[in-house]
């Protein structure tokens, strides 16, 4: 043998060996090699195809993770689409189901179903050709979803080669489990970065990153449970060859004569889906031979052949060990409930929302209390009752703070409100939990500023006030518990970086001023151009201006003011210019379309909603004006409209027109010269 076969050879070997390994290790959950063999392996094999170049194939063990991060996805067009599931919620359903597919296949037929999981995930189709896999994608639409081929080669459950041959189209679920979703989560914490809020919002996240080396970070399977070709009679068939080549199924099929059978093994998976790693909120029910499937054909959504039983959204009890009250920015008080910790739709908790203080009071919740919790695809779960029985003797009931447990000021509480308030505008509470909603991704998007960090430089009072941020040192940085020179560097470089690049809506939005979500923000910053131009502007007139804008309003405009003419507020504002905070905004790129330098102010009324007739203008690329001023071009007038109103616009140099006139813009058609006594009096105005 010549040391190029033979190192051949080898490399076919160990890749075999690491195969089974990943493929015992991930879908079996029985490893069949230790970590340090595994490891002593694949070095091997790395330093083989070091020596031997051509041996590296894309299917290598060693290939996962090559990719350089992406610009965006590529779409997959498919020829089969990717179909829903029509659902079920109790046992007259389902009878009605049984009771559809027997009269789809003829009185004789006795259909054979096969239940599996419904895993709760994001589903996706692998492509392997020859052997291999080609091409990974997202459901998208069903017919058209994303390239993910790079994301999902790193998932290693999923094989890269498979023995079979012939095309193979296999779909099925990525999702992950609930203890590695609550790591995924308590990293995502220290980081500061929001937590996903069940299995399917983190696989389906995870799925769509840019870069390959963050997903192959994120703990995903995968399981099949489709392929596209039918080269099997049954689904029970398919499936079994799908195990043999590796490819990972969920391994909990169960094959079901009857709608009795199903309703008892209903029960029993019932008790056996908690003991599984995922979660499963259901079970999906399929008829078992694809003769009867092709027979029983598609609605437009779902296949006629299938339907998922869905459980109710579980419920646990366990004990309330605590009431904490946390601060919140605008210092609002809400009460958390600390639970002793329990499984609940696959992740622990530990924490639950009472929702509010008269909450508590109502439904007499006590420490001490059994409590029952439920969670239903929210982040963070909820209290719903008390069991009375189970109360231990001697528990009180649940004294609401009169002051701040953070300042120790005196609350507040507003006619009305069932919110108590801390009113101490540099209450340290309140300060820390606006630094977390002002460096979140979707304001600020400071990097590596978790909890414990913002405790440190409130606490030290090294950050009295948002602007702070922006003056820290890395000395003070490298004086900071479990802070080190990587931690500062990459921190200060993140400060630098919003400072000089963060548009204005962002800021905006992390300062949160009350009445400015995200959308309101971007209007606000499209319009006023900079932080700079923010400051140096005359408040009045920008109210106006702003109240003009629509989507805005009188109400935000008021409210940004406001904030704007606020001492502290403004000072803090004005400091952060001075550290070099730039927000600037880029400006809009304005629609083109048949509106386009056209504006339109709108009156009356007419067959469609006012925002309607709004959001087409825009769209059209045209401007729409509250009330005429100049420079409105057009009036649209609707019924009911009154003579003194379009005199006046046509005084300021609209032209009125109607829903007729305004179809044709629309369409881009030139209306015709006007006529009668409109321009006439234009003439005589001007
Ligand atoms: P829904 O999103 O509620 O319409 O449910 C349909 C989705 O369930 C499908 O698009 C799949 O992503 C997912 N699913 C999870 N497990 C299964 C399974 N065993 N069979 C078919 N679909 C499944
Ligand atoms: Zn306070």
């Amino acid at each position: 043998m010549s040391p190029d076969t033979r190192a051949q050879t080898r490399h076919r070997e160990l890749a075999e060996e690491l195969r089974a390994h990943a493929h015992a290790y991930y879908v079996l959950d029985a490893p069949a090699l230790t970590d340090a063999e595994y490891d002593r392996l694949f070095r091997e094999l790395l330093e083989l195809e070091a020596a031997h170049p051509a041996l590296v194939t894309p299917e290598s063990p060693t290939q996962r993770v090559g990719a350089e991060p992406a610009e965006g996805f590529e779409k997959v067009k498919r020829a089969v689409r990717m179909y829903s599931l029509d659902n079920v919620y109790d046992a007259e359903e389902l009878r009605e189901f049984d009771r559809r597919v027997r009269e789809g296949l003829g009185p004789d037929a006795a259909p054979r179903y096969v239940a599996e999981p419904k895993i709760d995930g994001a589903s996706i189709e692998c492509r392997y050709e020859d052997g291999r896999l080609v091409q990974a994608s997202t459901r998208g639409d069903g017919s058209v979803g994303e390239d993910v081929t790079s994301n999902l080669r790193t998932v290693m459950s999923l094989p890269l080669r498979i023995a079979d041959r012939r095309p193979l189209t296999v779909r099925g679920e990525v999702y992950i489990h609930g203890a590695d979703l609550d790591a995924v989560n308590a990293q995502r914490a220290t980081r500061g970065e929001a937590l996903f809020a069940n299995p399917r919002n983190a696989a389906a996240g995870s799925l769509r990153l840019l870069d390959p080396r963050m997903t192959a970070e994120r703990p995903l399977r995968v399981a099949f449970y489709d392929l596209v070709e039918d080269y099997f009679p049954s689904h029970l068939a398919m499936l079994a060859h799908l195990a043999e080549q590796r490819l990972p199924t969920h391994r909990q099929e169960r094959a079901l004569d009857g709608v009795e059978a199903i309703l008892a093994f209903i029960e029993e998976f019932d008790v056996l889906r908690h003991t599984l790693a995922y979660e499963t909120d259901g079970i999906v029910l399929k008829v078992d031979a694809l003769a009867q499937r092709r027979a029983l054909g598609f609605t437009a959504r779902f296949p006629r052949w299938a339907t998922a039983w869905k459980y109710a959204a579980e419920s646990k009890e366990t004990v309330l060990r605590d009431i904490l009250v946390d601060v919140g920015r605008t210092g609002a008080l809400t009460p958390v409930a600390v639970l002793d910790p329990v499984q609940l739709s696959g992740t622990t908790v530990s924490r639950a929302s009472l929702h509010n203080l008269d909450l508590i009071a109502e439904r007499d919740v006590r420490v001490g209390d059994t409590v029952v919790v439920q969670k239903a695809g929210e982040i963070i779960p909820q209290v719903l009752r008390v069991v009375p029985e189970r109360r231990p003797e001697g528990a009180l009931p649940w004294a609401p703070p009169t002051h701040c447990p953070v300042c120790g000021t005196p609350v507040e509480r507003a006619e009305g409100e069932a919110v108590l308030r801390c009113p101490n505008p540099a209450c340290k509470g309140r300060l820390k939990a606006g630094l977390h909603y002002f460096t979140r991704r979707s304001a600020m998007d400071v990097d590596r500023i978790g909890p414990s960090l913002i405790e440190q430089l409130v606490e030290g009072e090294h950050v009295r006030d948002l602007a702070d941020l922006f003056a820290l040192e890395s000395r003070t940085l490298l004086g900071l518990e479990r802070v080190g020179e990587k931690t500062a560097e990459a921190l200060a470089a993140s400060l630098e970086d919003a400072k000089a690049s963060r548009p204005l809506d962002r800021l905006l939005t992390g300062l949160g001023i009350p009445l400015v979500g995200s959308v309101g923000a971007t209007l606000v910053a499209e319009h006023v151009g900079s932080l700079e131009r923010l400051l140096g502007a005359d408040p009045s007139v920008l109210e106006d201006e702003l109240a003009e804008i629509h989507g805005i309003g009188a109400k935000m405009a008021a409210s940004i003011v406001a904030f704007l003419q606020n001492a502290t507020q403004r000072a803090m504002l004005e400091k952060m210019r001075a550290l070099g905070v730039r927000a600037t905004q880029p400006r809009r790129e304005t629609k083109e379309g048949p509106l386009t330098g056209s504006s339109f102010c709108v009156t009356g009324t007419f067959d469609r909603k006012r925002d309607v007739i709004h959001a087409q203008i825009e769209a059209a690329g045209g401007e729409v004006h509250k009330s005429v001023r100049k420079g409105t071009t057009y009036l649209l007038a609707g019924a009911n409209v009154g003579k003194k109103k379009t005199e006046a616009a046509v005084k300021r140099g609209a032209r009125v027109i109607d829903e007729a006139a305004f179809e044709a813009l629309l369409r881009g058609e030139a209306l015709p010269e006007p006529e009668d006594a409109a321009p006439r009096e234009a003439a005589e105005s001007a």
